[in-house]
């Protein structure tokens, strides 16, 4: 075995379904009594609702978070958050709005509640994308992880099927990389392999029936534990270049995951191959093809294939390949101009993925 450090995730989790109502005492166990409530403008209902069951323990909502958390965004929740006297938020929505909690953690010193409904993972993360004037930067900072995360099955119900399918396919991502990240240990790599069975087992079952309870769970248990990998070990070349593309050409978040997965996959498999077989294996797969497995897994979840159908124009490619390969993140194969270009163009076109 290689030598490893590992450092335990501090945060609380209540998982299962109708934990909401675990709310009001997870606050009073926080020690707070003035809660912000954080939504997105199309889950205010929801918001409105998670308010009022906390009575006069939460003093307002803030319902404009937004993708990529942009710090004008922010600027206001922080006026309103002191304006009001917060002493804690609570956010239920996808990344965006944990995003946004995160983000209040930083600049206003407020712990977090964090409600996840999506499949992106940004709860059990120290890690905040911000953007200002259009450039997006990230930083890692242990304030910002939600001190605790309420996963609760049934509001996932209302996920549309195909923000389910490419929001998991953005969590498995998370827990490839961990899979042969420089920084891996073996307790996160048995995160990673169980979090990429679950999340396998979930999304034929999801399509089959988006309401089953059971692949639902099986789907955020997931999640939980691909967040966990994207929180405690480094990240590379799968997600230098989602970052690259959505940041150079605004394209949707969890579909560029799914869209550059197969390709990230295929590019590492000589370098990563005992990773690959984790995931093969996770996979229901024996001959350790993770990248041909991890293709048919999105294929058969109906993801979109092509960065095309994103709207990044085919001029794009060489303009992402150049800025793909600037300050690389650690990677188990050399990151090569002219190989990450041949990448970005098979995956523009939607063109089988090769290593
Ligand atoms: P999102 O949070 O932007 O949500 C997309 C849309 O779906 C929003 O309108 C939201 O209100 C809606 N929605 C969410 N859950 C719903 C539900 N259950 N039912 C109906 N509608 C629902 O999307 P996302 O993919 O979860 O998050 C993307 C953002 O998160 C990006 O900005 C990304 O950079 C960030 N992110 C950060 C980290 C991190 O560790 N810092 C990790 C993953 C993602």
């Amino acid at each position: 075995m290689k030598d490893f450090v590992y450092s335990g995730v501090s945060s609380r989790v209540v998982f299962g379904s109708g934990t909401l109502s675990k709310l009001a005492e997870e606050v009073e166990r926080l020690g707070a009594n003035r809660v912000l409530v954080l939504t997105t403008p199309q889950q205010v209902e929801q918001g409105e609702t998670l308010a009022t069951s906390l009575g006069g323990n939460a003093v307002g909502s803030f319902n404009d978070a937004t993708m990529h958390t942009p710090v004008e965004v922010t600027e206001r929740a922080v006026s309103k958050a002191r304006d009001l006297d917060a002493d804690a938020t609570v956010s239920i929505g996808g990344g965006s709005t944990i995003g946004l909690g995160k983000a209040l953690s930083l600049k206003a010193g407020l712990p977090q509640i964090a409600i996840p409904t999506t499949y992106a993972g940004s709860e059990m993360t120290p890690i905040l994308g911000q953007t200002e004037a259009g450039r997006k930067t990230t930083l890692r900072d242990d304030r910002v992880r939600p001190a605790t995360v309420i996963y609760d099955v049934d509001l996932t119900m209302t996920l549309p099927l195909s923000m389910s399918m490419t929001s998991a396919l953005n969590a498995i991502a998370h827990s490839m990389e961990a899979l042969y990240a420089p920084d891996g240990n073996p307790v996160i790599s048995l995160m990673a392999e169980e979090g990429v069975r679950a999340l396998g087992t979930a999304l034929p079952a999801l399509k089959a029936d988006p309401q089953s309870v059971e692949a639902r769970s099986d789907a955020l248990y997931g999640a939980w534990l691909c967040s966990l990998c994207l929180g405690s070990v480094s990240m590379s070349l799968h997600h230098k270049l989602c970052h690259t593309l959505g940041g150079a050409f605004d394209l949707p978040h969890a579909e560029t995951h799914a869209v550059i997965l197969p390709y990230a996959a295929a590019y590492n498999t000589p370098a990563a191959p005992e990773a690959m077989a984790r995931i093969a294996r996770a996979l229901g797969r024996d001959d350790g093809d993770g990248a041909t497995a991890l293709a048919e897994l999105a294929k058969s979840a109906g993801a979109p294939a092509a960065l095309k159908d994103l709207g990044m124009p085919e001029s794009g490619i060489a303009l992402a390949a150049d800025q793909a390969v600037e300050n690389p993140y650690w990677n188990p194969r050399p990151v090569e101009r002219q190989a990450i270009g041949e990448l970005i163009a098979a995956a523009w076109a939607g063109r089988p993925a090769t290593a």
